[in-house]
């Protein structure tokens, strides 16, 4: 049995240190982290204007750095080969003649990203990254890279006069997380609808946030697991998603072409009973998907915040997550038969609610399972996976943990 275990701050920050020393030769003078995330509820949703769930990981991307001199960030990962070097003023759009190749990417485009907005420019950096958030596993190893050097550059610029620190406040953070998501978007690349920024860098310990993806306004909820006896498991499947990329485009495309039709900006913005006999019926199933799981996640908030983790209030809650993962598998058809498999399996086997999480065709599944039957779950997800002939399941043990730093 595989459990990734998160590395207590101590160790992340030791294993950090020692990297960088090894790599640059010299003491690094601070270390940043920042979280991974899980989305409870609320899939597919932020870019359709909807709301999210999402609560940090105990798992974190760390970053020892030393602020340089010049305009040159020197780069090295535990998680890659060889010791990269960039020039901020180099820094260009990745569907530009020069884009930044490969991982370096998602830290030198924070940079770019906080002179678009109209900050000084930045400083160069040299900087180690480790990390025990498993890379393209859907729980977001991407926004912790990008938080923990967004923190980083945040601190070398409140040594100077003239800067409030953004980790300050929840407004600084906010922007934190616009620079974290144009670096993705515009330097990396990648398309990313913002949940995963907001998670990192303005979660709460022991709570989730409940996010409307419209003004990145948020709501902190209370989401003692531990005390009511209870779980939020993680399954990451490990399954070979090659088809994510495009299908999350054509997602997306199908979500805007349904909007259009309906004379709405974002489907988050259409009645419940709408009517949606001029869409076609792929275009019916994706709204439809969008539009119940904005609902189902505004009920999952709604209950969490009216009572404790118990009884019938508890059973709902499971069951909300169960449904969401039914209309992601049928209307979104978004799943895999390895993310149906960590469901059905984990439903037989004592779980209260189970759902796929993250964007989807692999990636990880999370079942709510109260602590006395986690072993038999992780057992029988296990066998099951081995008897499908499936790659070994990796679990992760989700508590809700603190934002970046
Ligand atoms: P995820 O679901 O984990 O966010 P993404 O595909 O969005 O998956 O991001 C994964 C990419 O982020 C990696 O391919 C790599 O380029 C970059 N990355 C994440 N963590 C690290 C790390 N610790 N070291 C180097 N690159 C990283
Ligand atoms: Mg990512």
């Amino acid at each position: 049995m595989i459990v990734n275990e998160a590395w207590s701050i101590d160790e992340g920050e030791a294993r950090v240190s020692a990297l960088f020393e090894k790599t640059f030769g010299a003491v690094p003078q601070a270390v940043h982290s920042a979280p991974g995330r899980v989305n409870v509820i609320g899939e597919h949703t932020d870019y359709n204007g909807g709301y999210a769930l999402p609560m940090a990981l105990p798992h974190r991307t760390y970053a020892a750095v030393t602020k340089r001199d010049d305009r040159v960030v020197r780069l090295v990962s535990a998680q890659e080969a060889g010791v990269r070097e960039v020039n901020l003023d180099d820094v260009d759009r990745y569907d530009s003649d020069n884009p930044v190749e490969g991982w370096p990417a998602y830290v030198v485009g924070v940079a770019w990203a906080l002179e678009q907005q109209g900050k000084p420019k930045m400083p160069g950096m040299d900087v180690a990254i480790d990390s025990c958030v498993p890379f393209g596993a859907g729980l977001s190893s991407s926004a912790a890279l990008e938080c923990a050097v967004a923190a980083a550059w945040d601190s070398f610029m409140a040594q100077e006069d003239d800067w409030t620190p953004l980790l300050a406040s929840d407004e600084g953070r906010s922007e934190l997380v616009q620079a974290c998501i144009a670096a993705e978007n515009h330097i990396a690349g990648a398309p990313t609808g913002g949940m995963d920024q907001a998670a990192s860098l303005r979660c709460k310990e022991g709570h989730v946030i409940l996010l409307d993806s419209k003004d990145f306004s948020l709501r902190h909820i209370p989401f003692d697991l531990a005390s009511a006896g209870l779980e939020m498991l993680v399954v990451d499947t490990r399954a070979p998603h090659k088809l994510a990329d495009g299908q999350y485009a054509k997602r997306r495309a199908t979500c805007e072409a349904s909007a259009k039709k309906l004379g709405v900006e974002y489907l988050a913005d259409l009645d419940y009973n709408v009517d949606m006999s001029e869409l076609t019926e792929v275009e019916r199933m994706r709204t439809r998907h969008v539009i119940t799981e904005i609902a189902r996640t505004l009920d999952f908030a709604e209950l969490l915040e009216s009572g404790e983790l118990t009884g019938e209030r508890l059973e709902k809650l499971g069951n909300l997550m169960t449904e969401s993962h039914e209309s992601l598998r049928v209307d979104y058809e978004v799943t895999c038969p390895e993310l149906d498999a960590v469901v059905t399996t984990a439903l037989e086997h004592g779980a209260i609610g189970a759902r796929m999480t993250g964007g989807g065709f692999g990636g990880s599944a999370i079942a709510l399972v109260p602590v006395e039957k986690v072993d038999d779950v992780m057992t029988a997800v296990e066998a099951r996976f081995a008897q499908e002939g499936f790659n070994e399941p990796h679990f992760l043990h989700a508590v809700p943990s603190a934002p970046a730093n």
